[in-house]
């Protein structure tokens, strides 16, 4: 299998064809003994051409050409002849499908091997008779798990598990193998196709089963909160196909699969996680001029908690880094992150010790600014202080050449404003890191007034060294994802100001699909930096002589924080955290009752669910408006990936297009005319209403 012109094998209509023809041929040419399932490309197969299930609009068309597909397999695996499928690098999503609808499967031992069904990641089911053959194979325990969670197993799993039958060392040793296995299994049978078939572990009638599968949806639904269709329609899959003949199992299949693709949070997932994501990583804000460039040396200002992830994920990528601070000992400090994190690589296997000690020796630290010198680039993460920010800047600057870029890693500081201390403030740009750098993927690049196009193309390039993704924004407060991020936050303490139950407050957080509810996340992010932020924005406004509006939220923060209770660092604020070290979960603080009396007339949950969301998407929308985002494509992913925006809207920008323009505007009007006019629909919003139109859709066209 080698599709022309496309760096991997995808089930489009030319694989489709010549699978076909496959088929034909090894039911009527007598000539032929058997057939060997590899790959000419790096990987196996990637999975299903997501172009092509795009276009598919109506659930008969997902119905029919799933059907039609699987009749194609189905005659590969009855056709009486031995086929093989040899397998290496990835085999996922309908690339494993076909491979399961294979007699033999074996797997190149060569540690690049995963296999996997991750269509739930994209809102789909595997509808290629995936959730039939996998359980039939593996159990139904093992299928549900790694189906529901989009699980891509290594070889040695693969075989332990039933998956695959054997492993090889080679590619020629592969073929041998396939070989040899045709020559003795001249009619071999798939295991669903002998009468006496059972399934491992028990089938959808047996006690331990039916057990599994009555709590297995509220179980998925704990997590999920009923925001992710696909997860109950592959149990559903899963359960139903069990109870009826292998054929009719893949006709339900398709049904559920049909559901998927028509489902409006696959469109969301797909729009903004396929296509938007992947037109972001192909550079669609890069600017095209500047050749690409790489960083062989960084420079980090400030070893504290951003300095040390920064300095990992870095080193991680083969880059030098000069980690500097005050002391010695703090400097120190930031490497020894690196190390930690890096001996627990090594325990789980995930890396050799020679590995994490090149990586390690990657890492100087210093106190030194002379150690600079030849850096290509340099990260400030210092306090967030503008004197001190402006002090590093001019000592960096007077190490560096005259092309070296210079970023501030600020959270919340105007970068024309930090650029002002810099003497090329056209080399000066922001670059917005998450906490834990290394487990939060995205990048928020700020432009500058003055930053220049070949300064954003060294960022941008970097980012993408470091494997992370970047988004670009314009210049602002809160740039772009603190700003809509706050809005989340604050309308949840909006809501306890005017005595909506607290409890109700965090489980609407977590049923409109966001990671984590709004209470326990400024505990989290801690309420006296609320304040602090808050302050800082007062004063900067009236400098600048513009009129400041409190958010109702701000007043909590303050109330809250007069008591000591400034979060869960000081082990109190909206919760009582248990102390470091201390078994047992935090609670929300009883005294919130006197505080914020519970009023007599409660909000439903899908009112307040609708405030959470309408808040920020409205923020969005307003961030588009002024220009502070440059693209829908980097709004919508940057708040999937920034503060987990819920998925399954598409984020922040395409949850607009989720519930319609004209709706959204009549809606926000209303929430504006209850709770405030923070609610007034974004003029963008209302002019798209006007036209008919939606914000630009993540598509084929995008990518
Ligand atoms: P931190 O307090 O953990 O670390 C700051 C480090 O800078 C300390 O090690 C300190 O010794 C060092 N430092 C202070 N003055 C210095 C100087 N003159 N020269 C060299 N080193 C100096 O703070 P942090 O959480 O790592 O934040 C650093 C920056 O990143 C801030 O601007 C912050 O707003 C921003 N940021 C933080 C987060 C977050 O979640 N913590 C997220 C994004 C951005």
């Amino acid at each position: 299998m080698d599709l022309a012109g496309k760096p991997m094998n995808v089930i489009d209509a030319e694989m489709a064809a010549a699978l076909a023809g496959l088929v034909e041929a090894l039911e009527s040419d007598a000539s032929i003994t058997g057939l060997i399932l590899a790959s000419g490309k790096k990987d196996f197969f990637a999975g299903a051409d997501v172009d092509h299930l795009w276009e598919i609009d109506t659930a008969e068309q997902a119905f029919e050409e799933s059907m039609h597909f699987k009749s194609w397999l189905r005659r590969l695996e009855q056709a009486g002849k031995p086929v093989v499928a040899a397998i290496h690098g990835r085999c996922l999503g309908g690339g494993l499908e076909i491979a399961l609808a294979c007699h033999h499967r074996i797997v190149l031992d060569d540690g690049k091997a995963r296999l996997g069904l991750p269509e739930v990641k994209l809102g789909l089911l595997p509808g290629g008779g995936g959730t039939q053959r996998l359980p039939r194979l593996v159990g139904m325990q093992q299928a549900l798990q790694w189906m529901s969670e989009g699980t891509e197993v290594r070889a040695a799993q693969a075989l332990s598990s039933g998956l695959v039958h054997a492993l090889a060392k080679t590619p020629e040793d592969m073929l041998a193998q396939a070989r040899a296995w045709i020559a003795a299994h001249p009619k071999p049978q798939q295991p669903w196709d002998a009468p006496k078939f059972r399934y491992p572990g028990g089938d959808s009638r047996s006690p331990a089963i039916a057990q599994l599968l009555a709590i297995g949806p509220s179980m998925a639904s704990a997590k999920s909160w009923g925001n992710y269709p696909a997860l109950t329609h592959i149990m559903s899959s899963v359960f139903e196909g069990g109870l009826v003949d292998f054929d009719n199992a893949l006709a339900i299949e398709s049904r559920y699969f049909a559901a998927c693709v028509v489902s409006p949070e696959s469109r969301n997932l797909i729009g903004t996680l396929w296509y938007q994501l992947n037109a972001i990583k192909k550079g669609a804000s890069r600017p095209s001029g500047p050749a690409p460039s790489k960083v062989k040396k960084l420079g980090i200002l400030g070893a504290g908690m951003m300095g040390a992830g920064i300095a990992y994920v870095s080193a991680k990528a083969g880059i030098e880094v000069v980690l500097l601070d005050t002391t010695q000992a703090n400097a120190d400090k930031g490497k020894a992150y690196s190390q930690a994190l890096l001996d627990k690589a090594v325990k789980k296997g995930g890396r050799t010790a020679e590995q994490r000690d090149a990586t390690l020796a990657r890492i100087t630290p210093t106190t030194d600014y002379a150690a600079l010198k030849d850096c290509q680039l340099v990260i400030e993460a210092v306090f967030e202080d503008r004197a001190v920010k402006a002090e590093v800047t001019k000592l960096a600057e007077a190490q560096l050449s005259a092309k070296a870029v210079f970023a501030s890693n600020t959270s919340t500081l105007p970068i024309t404003g930090l650029a002002q201390a810099s003497e090329r403030p056209a080399n000066f740009i922001g670059l917005h890191f998450f906490s834990p750098v290394d487990k939060m993927p995205l990048v928020e690049i700020i432009v500058g007034e003055q930053t220049s196009d070949e300064t954003l193309a060294k960022g941008f390039d970097f980012v993408q060294q470091i494997g992370q993704t970047p988004i670009v924004v314009n210049d602002s407060r809160g740039f772009y994802t603190s700003r809509v991020f706050a809005t989340y936050v604050m309308e949840g303490l909006a809501m306890l100001k005017e005595g909506v139950h607290p409890r109700s407050i965090e489980v609407a957080g977590l049923q409109a699909g966001m990671p984590m509810p709004p209470l326990a996340l400024q505990d989290e992010v801690s309420l006296s930096l609320g304040v602090h932020v808050a302050d800082q924005t007062r004063k900067d406004l009236a400098a600048e002589g513009k009129p400041y509006e409190a958010h109702p939220g701000e007043a909590v923060l303050r109330q809250l924080c007069e008591i000591g209770r400034i979060g869960k660092k000081a082990g109190q604020g909206f919760y009582d955290w248990p102390a470091e070290g201390e078994r047992g979960e935090k609670r929300l603080w009883p005294g919130l009752k006197e505080m914020f009396p519970v009023a007599a007339e409660q909000p439903t949950q899908e009112q307040m669910i609708e405030r959470l969301l309408y808040a920020q998407a409205n923020e969005a929308a307003r961030c588009l408006e002024e220009g502070v985002l440059r693209s829908v494509a980097d709004g919508n992913v940057g708040s999937i990936l920034g503060w987990g925006f819920a998925p399954f809207f598409g984020g922040a920008l395409q949850f607009i297009n989720t519930v319609g323009p004209a709706h959204f505007v009549a809606r926000s009007r209303e929430l504006a005319a209850a709770h405030g006019k923070r609610f007034k629909p974004a003029k963008l919003v209302i002019e798209l209403a006007k036209k008919g139109e939606l914000l630009e859709v993540g598509g084929p066209a995008s990518a």
